[in-house]
This record gives C-alpha cells, sequence and structure tokens, in this order.
C-alpha cells in the first residue's frame, strides 16, 4: 500500500453529510494529495469540476461503492486547497469505509472544523464569515438561517472593515499631525480631529446595534418575567408558550424556583424565564426562589413585571418595585409592565408609553392584548419577519465592538482633555486590533481553536 499524502502539508477526510441513512453521502478530501488520493479510489483521472460516475474502490481493488467523483482544484475549491468530492450512498457504514479508505492511502482524519479553519487560513473566509458557517447550520429559525447567510456573504465583516479603515485613516493622520508639529495649521486642535471621532463613533454605535440584534437572533431574548405572587406571571408564560407549562394556581408562592421555556413567535427565539413572586417570605425555600428570581433579573435583556391591574393597589404595586429594582439591578435594565387582568379591570387592551416605560393592558386568562404584547417584544428585538436585513453576530463579536467603542471614548477625552495626540493616536490603534479580532486580521491560535473546536467534524 502506498501512501499518497503529501511533502508539504496533510491531507484531511471526513464525512462532510450529516450522520444517519440519506440517499446520497459525501466524503470530503482537501489537502496536496487529495486528487492522488481521490483518483486512485475512484480508478481514473479527474477532470477539474465535472462529475465522474465510478466505482470506489478499497486498496485492495474491492468495489466498496458507486457515485460522484469530482475535483475542484486550488486555490478554487472552499478550503483553497485541493479538494475533491466522493458522493456516494448515504449509508453511515459504507460512507466509513471509504473515509478509512481515504486514510489508508494517506490521508488522516479531519478535526472538528478543519476545512472551515483551512477555508480561514487561505483567505477565502475571514473568521466572522466562518462562524456564519457554523451559524447557518445550527441555526433553529428562518430568521436566524437568512442573517448567518448574510454574514456568510460578507455583510457584517464589510461594515466591521470599513469601520477599521477609517480608523486606520484618521490614525495616520492624528500621527502626522503628531510628527510634523511645525505645520501652520494645528490639525489637533482646530476640531476636526474630534469632530471625526465623533463619527466614527456613531457609525460604530450603529453597527453595535444592529449585531445585537443579530446576537438576539441568534442565541434567542431572555425574558423574565417577574412581579408580586398572584400577579399572573405563571399564566403569562402559559399563555405566551401556548400550553400548561407553568402551575397555575390561586395560592400565593406557587413558583418557588424558576422555570424555563423556550419558545418562537413568527421565528424569533425567546428565552422565557418564570420566577418566584417577589414578597417578603420568612419561608427559607421561597426566599431561594426569590433570590434566584432576581439573579435571573440581573441576565435578562428585557424584564416583564407583571401587575394585577384589577386590584386597587396596581399602580402602587409597580411603583413600589422600581426602587428596588433600581437598587439591585441598576436602571439600565429595560423593563415592560403588564397591567393584566385587565378583564376584570375592565379596561381595554392596549399599550401606553409612560416615559422609557411600556405598559400593556391585557388578560392572560382570556388572551385579549396577548397580539399586542407578541409585537411589543418583535419591536424590542427590532424583529421583521419580512425582510433579511440583518446579519448574525456572537456575543465576541459584541464584546469586541464595546471594546473597541471604549478605546474610541478614551481617545476622545484624552483629546479633549490634554490635546493629547500621542494617547489619542495609542488608543485608535487599540480600537483597529479590537475590531480585527472580529474577522480575524488580528488573531491568536487559542482564539481560532476555541472558535473551530466548537464546529462539527466534516465542516
Ligand atoms: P403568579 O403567582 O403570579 O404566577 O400567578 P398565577 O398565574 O398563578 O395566577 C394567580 C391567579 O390569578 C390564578 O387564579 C389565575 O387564574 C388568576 N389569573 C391570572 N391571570 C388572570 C387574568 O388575566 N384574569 C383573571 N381574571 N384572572 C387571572
Amino acid at each position: 500500500m502506498t501512501a499518497l499524502s503529501s511533502l508539504d502539508g496533510d491531507t484531511i477526510a471526513a464525512i462532510a453529510t450529516a450522520p444517519g441513512r440519506g440517499g446520497v453521502g459525501i466524503v470530503r478530501l482537501s489537502g496536496p494529495a487529495a486528487l492522488a488520493i481521490g483518483e486512485q479510489l475512484c480508478g481514473r483521472s479527474l477532470q477539474p469540476r465535472h462529475a465522474h460516475f465510478c466505482q470506489f474502490s478499497d486498496t485492495d481493488g474491492s468495489v466498496l461503492d458507486s457515485g460522484i467523483g469530482l475535483y475542484f482544484p486550488a486555490p478554487n475549491s472552499f478550503t483553497g486547497e485541493c479538494v475533491v468530492e466522493l458522493q456516494g450512498h448515504g449509508g453511515p457504514v459504507i460512507l466509513d469505509l471509504i473515509v478509512r479508505a481515504c486514510c489508508n492511502l494517506g490521508a488522516r482524519l479531519a478535526r472538528a472544523g478543519e476545512f472551515s479553519e483551512r477555508a480561514f487560513l487561505n483567505d477565502k473566509l475571514d473568521l466572522a464569515q466562518a462562524e456564519a458557517i457554523a451559524d447557518l447550520i445550527n441555526s433553529t429559525t428562518e430568521q436566524a438561517a437568512l442573517s448567518a447567510t448574510r454574514s456568510l456573504q460578507g455583510a457584517f465583516s464589510r461594515e466591521v472593515d470599513e469601520l477599521a479603515e477609517a480608523v486606520t485613516r484618521l490614525r495616520v493622520y492624528v500621527e502626522a499631525a503628531i510628527d510634523f508639529p511645525e505645520e501652520e495649521i494645528d490639525f489637533l486642535a482646530d476640531g476636526k480631529v474630534a469632530e471625526q471621532v465623533t463619527a466614527l463613533q456613531q457609525r460604530l454605535q450603529q453597527v453595535l446595534n444592529q449585531a445585537r440584534q443579530g446576537s438576539l437572533l441568534r442565541e434567542g431574548m431572555k425574558l423574565v418575567i417577574a412581579g408580586r405572587p398572584n400577579a399572573g406571571k405563571s399564566s403569562l408564560l402559559n399563555a405566551l408558550a401556548g400550553q400548561d407549562s407553568a402551575i397555575v394556581t390561586p395560592i400565593e408562592g406557587t413558583t418557588r424556583d424558576v422555570l424555563r421555556e423556550h419558545i418562537q413567535i413568527d421565528g424569533m427565539p425567546l428565552h422565557i424565564v418564570d420566577t418566584a413572586g417577589l414578597r417578603e417570605s420568612a419561608d427559607v425555600v421561597e426566599q431561594e426562589g426569590i433570590r434566584r428570581a432576581w439573579e435571573e433579573m440581573a441576565t435578562a435583556d428585557r424584564i416583564l413585571l407583571v401587575v394585577d391591574g384589577s386590584s386597587p393597589d396596581a399602580d402602587i404595586a409597580s411603583a413600589g418595585l422600581w426602587p428596588e429594582k433600581n437598587e439591585r439591578l441598576g436602571a439600565e435594565l429595560p423593563v415592560t409592565v403588564i397591567h393584566n387582568k385587565a378583564d376584570r379591570s375592565g379596561r381595554k387592551p392596549t399599550v401606553i408609553q409612560q416615559g422609557n416605560d411600556t405598559v400593556i393592558e391585557l388578560s392572560a386568562l382570556t388572551g385579549a392584548g396577548m397580539d399586542l404584547l407578541r409585537d411589543h417584544l418583535k419591536q424590542c428585538m427590532g424583529y421583521s419577519d419580512s425582510t433579511g436585513s440583518q446579519y448574525s453576530a456572537r456575543r465576541r463579536h459584541l464584546e469586541a465592538l464595546e471594546e473597541a467603542a471604549e478605546f474610541l471614548a478614551a481617545g476622545q477625552e484624552q483629546l479633549a482633555a490634554a490635546g493629547a495626540g500621542e494617547l489619542l493616536a495609542e488608543d485608535l490603534r487599540h480600537c483597529h486590533n479590537a475590531l480585527g479580532t472580529i474577522t480575524g486580521t488580528v488573531s491568536s491560535d487559542e482564539l481560532l481553536g476555541e472558535i473551530f473546536s466548537s464546529f462539527c467534524i466534516g465542516k
């Protein structure tokens, strides 16, 4: 048996199709020996980008399967290397045999995500695009799939690259101003630089907002239902989820722990958490439930504060929670106040804007006004089920954008306080690096390992 694996670099092989049975199953080879191994297996020469019907034979000449052999010469392939695809019958045993035959001829089994990693290393994709492949495959809703496709096509990367280029242009300008102080115009003092930093900050904020929506779409919005006992929290969870997942009883303190539901509203993923009623309690189990309720609220994307709208002290109940919430969690966490039991209070289902807060009158029991709540949640998430203008983004991307924004703000401050061009230039450099980690122009082996190892084998 001759190993055909060549001298420079490994040739990798893996089943590219999903595990299980199917009409067709694909084994993919990538690397310098892919063509030699593929031709040996197919028992014929393979023309670039031609479909050849052939028999796949093992090294001892026994026929394993028949199917299509395809050859994509480097660099015009997914990985940028020579790639051969063997399309056989989609059974797990036969595909394993074909992979084993490839390995007998000198290929080795691909690691998780190694095809995508090679595509990244060969500049076929940037890092955000490679991540979008995993997101596309893992997406659970239509919207998430479409936004991952947009990221894969480069929509997000283009925005980030444009930002990075603008940061570089500004840095060059600032450094020139520092290097040539004898120039007549003081570039740093004439306000133009400060203006440009502000414009950059605004652009960065726009991208960050859009990426936040993309990340919510990928990961789902975490909605925490909170409020006094008996306000109707569990009933609201059931009405949103469309099934009796929480126990609804008229006895106060029924939900002592947290309950979780994953639902979709027109394709928008939501993780709903129902919490123990917030009240003073001597019961240690209930106290623990209440402690967990606050813990859940601290990591919510939005809190639904449920109030019994039919109770005469409804407004006091919600108002009473305000200072407590702000004290414990800070004022930034967005809250929607639900005035429940509209069937009893006799109030019409409506949405009212009160300053920064939204108040919705509804009845979890009859379902009246639930559509208003659903629309409100979609609006909060910037979710539209008609157009696919969004791109997918990960928490890692958000953190990098936030870091970039912090450096810009710090640079802006240095400039305003001390006209410190050198410090601004340094902050711009850090800002540029933070943006570079998104697309992978700045990356470490550790980061690459972390990203690609979460892929499955064959991707
Ligand atoms: P929780 O303790 O906040 O989870 O409240 P539950 O969902 O267990 O509800 C407490 C009581 O209020 C139950 O008897 C529910 O049937 C009742 N309830 C909940 N929502 C409504 C509503 O919209 N209208 C009316 N009339 N009763 C409701």
